[in-house]
């Protein structure tokens, strides 16, 4: 069936609509995780510890955790069902997936790679299901007791409901729930490099991912040069349009709900003094296409820096002191990702040190990899995805003591 990559980034801009260079790029990242972890599986080290008594020896054991339940948004309908189910199999857990009901596509074509590549029938599962349904199979998921785990990606308030499902059996848990991602750049910044970034950042897969920069802020000294080249870069590079077209780089939003919930802060923004500098509006293309967005003299009285937009939004704030944009960076419930670019060595250690997220981007605007630990702070989740720590999701630790020696 799916013979080449190709057809997997297909099937991931028919379902979502990114464009399919980023597609294609979401199947290397989505493949790098099943490659990372089956490495992984060969590290996954006991232990041998100093026993408190002569006649005893002691013993770690990492065991699988059990079945997990897997639950992943639409925005990365591939590689966010690898990155669990990948260290999840490395583990030696068996798993049901529950893909979200805007994308089941891409779950189900892994489920032919799986079966493709000698994967034992009922170890990987999917469960797709209507939205009509979600609520009660996910209930299912989290409270049968023959599921030890659940790992999830998505919103903030979805991921406390399965929470408190989880709790009547103490299951492990991971989440990656929402971000409120702020990319703060200050006077000392590259300002060229920090529009690369802030460009990237914010208008990947439309703004449609939890690493988005949700909020910029600038110090008064670069302020209005960054707006100004940030406008320029975002009429001359962004390219909204059918996801299958070469040049598009913007494609739809995922829904109807997720373009009004741009517009609803946009106007807010806009009712309380704020300017549009560029976009603002539905696209002429109409249906879920809307104007990759930038407002300026943005308070942080408006929506759009208090919730996340998870659209093509770019509302900037202007700041005068670090202490400040830190203070503003800070004040949220959530802490995922945060960007700064600065190029005095030691605010770089200062700032990096201060933000309260579980992932910073110095001077960088993409900073997701294979490699690299993925996960929040605060309500932005538990646990963290990839890297060495990742596989620890999924594995118990036992302790054996061997005694009468
Ligand atoms: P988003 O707002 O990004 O769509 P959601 O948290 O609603 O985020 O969705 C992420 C995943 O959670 C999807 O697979 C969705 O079907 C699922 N989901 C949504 N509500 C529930 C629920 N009550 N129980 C279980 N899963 C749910």
């Amino acid at each position: 069936m799916m013979e080449n990559k190709e057809e997997l980034a297909r099937i991931i801009t028919a379902e979502n609509g990114k464009p399919l260079k980023e597609a294609q790029g979401e199947i290397v990242y989505s493949a790098s995780f099943l490659e990372w972890f089956a490495e992984e599986a060969r590290r996954i080290y006991g232990d041998v510890i100093p026993a408190p008594a002569k006649d005893r020896r002691v013993l770690v054991l990492k065991q699988p955790v059990g079945v997990a339940a897997i639950i992943t948004p639409w925005n990365f309908p591939s590689a966010m069902i690898t990155r669990k189910v990948g260290a999840a199999l490395a583990a030696g857990c068996t798993v049901v997936v529950k893909p979200a009901e805007d994308t089941p596509l891409s779950a189900l074509a892994l489920g032919e790679l799986a079966n493709q590549a000698g994967i034992p029938a009922g170890v990987y599962n999917v469960v797709p299901c209507s939205r009509q349904q979600t609520a009660a199979v996910g209930e299912v998921l989290c409270t049968d007791p023959l599921v030890s785990k659940i790992s999830f990606t998505g919103s903030t308030a979805t991921g406390k409901i399965l929470l408190k499902h989880a709790a009547g059996t103490v299951k492990r848990v991971s989440m990656e729930l929402g971000g409120h991602a702020p990319f703060i750049v200050f006077d000392s910044a590259n300002v060229d490099r920090a529009v690369a970034g802030a460009l990237a950042s914010k208008y990947r897969n439309s703004g449609q991912t939890c690493v988005c920069t949700n909020r910029f802020l600038v110090q008064k000294g670069i302020h209005d040069e960054f707006v100004e080249k940030f406008a320029k870069a975002i009429e001359k590079e962004l390219h909204v349009g059918n996801g299958f077209d070469a040049k598009t780089t913007q494609g739809p939003l995922i829904n109807e709900k997720a373009v009004e919930k741009v517009e609803k802060h946009i106007k807010d923004a806009v009712s309380q003094g704020a300017s549009i500098v560029t976009g603002g509006k539905r696209h002429s293309l109409g249906k879920n296409f809307f104007e990759p967005t930038l407002l300026s003299n943005v308070t942080t009285k408006m929506l759009c820096t208090q919730e996340e937009t998870f659209g093509p939004l770019a509302p900037v704030i202007k700041f005068e002191t670090e202490a400040e944009a830190v203070a503003i960076a800070n004040a949220a419930n959530v802490g995922l990702a945060g960007y700064f670019y600065s190029q005095d060595p030691a605010q770089i250690w200062r700032v990096a040190e201060q933000l309260e997220v579980g992932m910073v981007g110095v001077n960088e605007g993409i900073i997701s990899s294979v490699e690299c630990p993925f996960g929040g702070v605060k309500e932005s989740g538990l646990g963290r995805e990839g890297s060495k720590y990742g596989i620890d999701e999924y594995l118990e630790i036992k302790y054996v003591c061997l005694g009468g020696l």
